[in-house]
C-alpha cells in the first residue's frame, strides 16, 4: 500500500517572527521509499528538514502553520528524543560528528535513546560496519581525523544505531568527493532495500538524488514547484535545462 509514512500538510515555517520561508509545503513520504527534495540555496531544504525533525526551535523557526504526521501520528510537537524513539532520525547537513571521539565512539552515541546489552551494542555495531566497511577500517581513528566521506558515514551509522524506520538527510553529497557520493548513495539504497529504512533527502545535486531516489520534489522559494517520479522528473525538460544542466 502507498499510505504516505510520512506526511507534511501545508506547512508555513516562520524565523525570528517574521521571516517567511515556508510558504505551505505539503509532501509525503510513503513507507520503504526514498523521496529526494530538490532546488537551489535557499530554497527550503533544510528547513522542511528540520521543521519535520523539530530543530527548528534551536533557530528560532516556528511552524506557524500545517501539521506533520509519522505513521499516522501527529509528532510536530514531540522533542527530539521522542522522534528518535518512533524511528525518525536525522543526520544534519555538514556532518555533525563529534570529532574529538573515535569513529566506533561516535557510533555508541546513536544508541543512546535504546537500552541495548553489550552484545546488542555489538550486534548492532556490526549490522553499521556491515553497510559502512570503511568506517569498520576505521573504528579507532579520530572522527576529526577522517575525510569529509567518511564523517558523512559516520553521521549516517550513528543515526542507524538508533534503528530507526526513516531517515532525513540532508545534503549528504555536500563537500565530498564524487566517488564517494556514489558510495554513499549505494549505500543509502541497500539500507534502504535490505532494512526498509525510508529516506527523505535533500540534495542540491539533482542529477544524482534522481537516480537513486524513487519520487522527488523540487522547491523554489519555499514552496514545491514541480514534484513526480524521479524517472519522469529527470526526463523532464524544464528539470533538465534548470537543475540537471543539459538543454
Ligand atoms: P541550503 O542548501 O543553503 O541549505 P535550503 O534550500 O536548504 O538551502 P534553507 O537553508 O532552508 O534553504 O533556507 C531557506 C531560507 O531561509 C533562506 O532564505 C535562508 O536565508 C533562510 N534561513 C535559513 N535559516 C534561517 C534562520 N535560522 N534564520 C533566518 N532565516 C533563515
Amino acid at each position: 500500500t502507498d499510505i504516505a509514512y510520512l506526511s507534511v500538510n501545508n506547512i508555513e515555517v516562520i524565523y525570528d517572527h517574521v521571516i517567511l520561508v515556508l510558504k505551505g509545503i505539503s509532501l509525503q513520504v510513503p513507507q520503504g521509499k526514498i523521496v529526494a527534495l530538490l532546488g537551489a540555496n535557499g530554497a527550503g531544504k533544510s528547513t522542511t528538514l528540520k521543521a519535520i525533525s523539530t530543530l527548528l526551535r534551536n533557530e528560532r523557526g516556528d511552524i506557524t502553520k500545517g501539521d506533520i504526521t509519522f505513521r499516522g501520528q501527529r509528532v510536530d510537537h514531540l522533542t527530539p528524543n521522542e522522534l528518535v524513539k518512533r524511528g525518525l532520525s536525522q543526520v544534519m547537513e555538514g556532518r555533525h560528528c563529534f570529532g574529538h571521539l573515535t569513529v566506533e565512539e561516535n557510533l555508541l552515541t546513536g544508541a543512546y535513546t535504546r537500552s541495548l546489552s553489550r552484545s546488542e551494542l555489538k550486534a548492532e555495531l556490526e549490522k553499521v560496519y556491515h553497510y559502512f566497511p570503511r568506517l569498520r577500517e576505521r573504528r579507532n581513528s579520530q572522527a576529526g581525523y577522517t575525510s569529509g566521506g567518511e564523517q558523512q558515514m559516520c553521521a549516517i551509522g550513528r543515526a542507524l544505531m538508533a534503528k530507526p524506520s526513516m531517515i532525513l538527510l540532508d545534503e549528504p553529497s555536500m563537500g565530498i568527493a564524487p566517488q564517494l557520493v556514489e558510495e554513499i548513495f549505494e549505500i543509502v539504497k541497500s539500507l534502504n532495500v535490505q532494512e526498509k529504512v525510508s529516506f527523505l533527502l535533500a540534495e542540491q545535486n539533482t542529477n544524482v538524488a534522481l537516480r537513486y531516489a524513487d519520487f522527488g520534489y523540487i522547491l523554489e522559494n519555499g514552496r514545491v514547484v514541480m514534484e513526480g517520479e524521479a524517472k519522469d522528473l529527470s526526463s523532464n525538460e524544464d528539470v533538465k535545462e534548470f537543475y540537471l544542466g543539459v538543454s
